[in-house]
């Protein structure tokens, strides 16, 4: 038995369920989903209250998913949610929780795409629907039956919908619905429009709400940087660079990303490894003794795997992925600045994190500073320390034992002192790059931006704006544009705005034709008569066959790689 989806498991969660976890590596159930999982398996309407990131997804999901018989063909579940962006994730939220679940199909419904794919899987039989409001009551006015035979409906984000203004739409979604549903609300706020919906709507709900309680945090150097998901691991290369740790122990969500993390930071020569609830107990304790006696220098932790570590030498905690509540996040930064000690604490934010940055600093009364990544001639400078730091103490009394030595070599070789030591030091720093270029060559470029900008992964609007080219010098090539993050190739669409393009058209379309998850997508740009958008290098080729046909409002999108003379 997997340790990991004890914790799943126990919460009376369908087996298929259960194994599709393990194949994602959850540890166990954020709280929001220990408390609402048991109620909606029990058939309880309920009306949950939990900021943004704390797991609401599968906090229905999992439960709902574990309740429909996949072998009827018919609607079961109704999810509404407020954006066709956030309905696209739920729905991939749940193709990933029914894996494990043979026949299980899952349609978003959402505006600006066309009907007829989404009509094609409703009636092909898609068990769970994801929808937009707006949307759905257009597909109700051709098919008033077609939520005849839904037994769960959720409403996602509840407030976000009222605040669209889609109060007029799930009145009519509600009449379409059977009486006899189970009907889940999510909120992050509940204000009284809400409330009424619910008194109205939901038969004598349950109330779960994942309060956040005021802590109180030890004396720790807090700050925040802003990131997109895909970049994390180039940012944690950067930051290990130049922040002057002793021990560092770096907190993600997944099993996985333990795994992925070490062994990255593994390839660039650090003694780390990962900790998680797959680790034997015995091997567990043996990777907190390393990292007490200094044999690993950084650890890589679920919450769990790394529940009551007391390591006086973890002078920073590293926040990779964001906790689920302020409550963790003190845990996690509690773990540095032991023993009346220094401590750092640094926390990675994805633009959709945002606001659970805020309610950090709400609950801990603290702000959390803004630090920018490190630039390459940080990162240089950084090096070029620790390299003086590694000599500082032999120059004091190598000259005693080795200077007659030196002596003899230059005379020997015909060179100055200075020309041998020039030697010496670049054999001793082989490999090592130790100039602007050479750091440029090693760390990937890593998009800047700051949390006081509008989200440039433009999570409501679908918009993004654009930003000027970072002036970092030679680094950044080309005239007008930026530079295109690493790994990514800027591609090059032949509609534009004046073809009533907006940003949010052509990512419904990339996301929704190419399979692709938003994290993959770079910047988005619309021009007069073209658009740029960037891609991810990986099978790129096969994506743009894929995406060969696809229309946006009425226009074939003409996606191929952009060059940029
Ligand atoms: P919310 O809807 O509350 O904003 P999401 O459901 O979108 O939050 O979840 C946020 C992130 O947390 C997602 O990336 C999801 O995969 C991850 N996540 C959710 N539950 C767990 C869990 N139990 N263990 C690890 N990661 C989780
Ligand atoms: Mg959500």
């Amino acid at each position: 038995m997997t340790q990991e989806t004890g914790g799943f498991a126990a919460l009376g969660l369908h087996s298929s369920v259960v194994a599709a976890l393990t194949a994602v590596g959850y540890e166990e159930p954020s709280p929001i989903q220990a408390q609402a999982i048991p109620m909606i398996l029990a058939g309880h309407d309920m009306i949950g209250q939990a900021q943004t990131g704390t797991g609401k997804t599968a906090a229905f999901a999992l439960p709902i998913l574990s309740k429909i018989d996949p072998s009827k063909r018919e609607p079961q579940a109704l999810i509404l949610a407020p954006t066709r962006e956030l309905a696209l994730q739920v729905a991939t939220a749940f193709e990933t929780y029914s894996k494990q679940m043979p026949g299980l199909n899952v349609v978003a419904v959402y505006g600006g795409a066309p009907m007829g794919p989404q009509l094609k899987a409703l009636r092909m039989g898609a068990q769970v629907v994801v929808a937009t409001p707006g949307r759905l009551v257009d597909h109700l006015g051709r098919n008033a039956d077609l939520l005849k035979t839904v037994q769960f409906l959720v409403l996602d984000e509840a407030d976000e919908m009222l605040k669209l203004g889609f109060m007029d739409d799930l009145e009519v979604i509600f009449q379409a619905l059977p009486e006899s549903r189970q009907s889940v609300l999510f909120s992050a706020t509940l204000p009284a429009s809400i409330r009424a919906i619910a008194e109205k709507h939901l038969r004598e709900p349950k109330h779960v709400k994942i309060a956040a309680k005021t802590q109180t945090v030890a004396r720790i150097e807090q700050a925040h940087l802003m990131v997109h998901a895909d970049q994390k691991v180039a940012a944690v290369t950067r930051l290990l660079e130049v922040e002057d740790f002793d021990a560092l122990i770096g907190f993600v969500r997944t099993k996985q990303a333990t795994l992925d993390v070490a062994s990255a930071l593994e390839a660039r020569g650090y003694k780390v490894a990962p900790l998680n609830g797959d680790i034997a107990q015995n091997q567990r304790e043996r990777v907190i003794e390393s990292l007490k006696d200094g044999r690993l220098d950084i650890v890589i932790a679920t919450d769990v795997a790394a529940r009551g570590i007391d390591v006086p030498r973890i002078t920073h905690v590293l926040n990779i992925d964001m906790p689920y509540d302020p409550e963790s996040y003190v845990h996690r930064i509690g773990r540095t600045g032991r023993a009346g000690r220094e401590g750092r604490a640094l926390l990675l934010v994805t633009p959709r994190e945002r606001r659970m940055l805020q309610v950090i600093e709400r609950v801990t009364g603290q702000k959390v500073a803004e630090v920018r990544l490190p630039d390459a001639e940080t990162v240089l400078q950084a090096r070029i320390r620790r390299l003086s730091q590694k000599l500082q103490p032999l120059v004091a009394t190598a000259e005693a034992s080795h200077g007659d030595l030196l002596a003899k070599l230059a005379t020997d070789l015909e060179c100055s002192p200075q020309a041998l030591a020039a030697a010496l030091l670049a054999k001793l720093t082989e490999g090592q790059g130790l100039t602007l270029d050479a750091v440029r060559r090693e760390q990937p470029e890593v998009p800047n931006f700051s949390s006081r900008e509008r989200s440039s992964s433009g999570e409501r609007s679908g918009e993004r704006r654009e930003r000027a080219p970072r002036a970092e010098g030679e680094g950044a090539r080309g005239r007008s544009m930026p530079p295109v993050a690493e790994g990514r190739a800027r591609c090059r669409a032949g509609v534009g705005a004046r073809d009533g393009i907006q940003a949010k058209n052509l990512l419904g379309a990339i996301l929704n034709e190419g399979g692709l998850s938003r994290e993959a997508l770079g910047r988005i740009q619309i021009r007069d008569t073209f658009s740029l958008v960037e891609l991810p290098e990986e099978g790129l080729d096969r994506l743009l066959a894929k995406l060969k046909d696809t229309r946006v409002a009425g226009k074939q999108l003409k996606l191929r790689r952009y060059r940029e003379d």
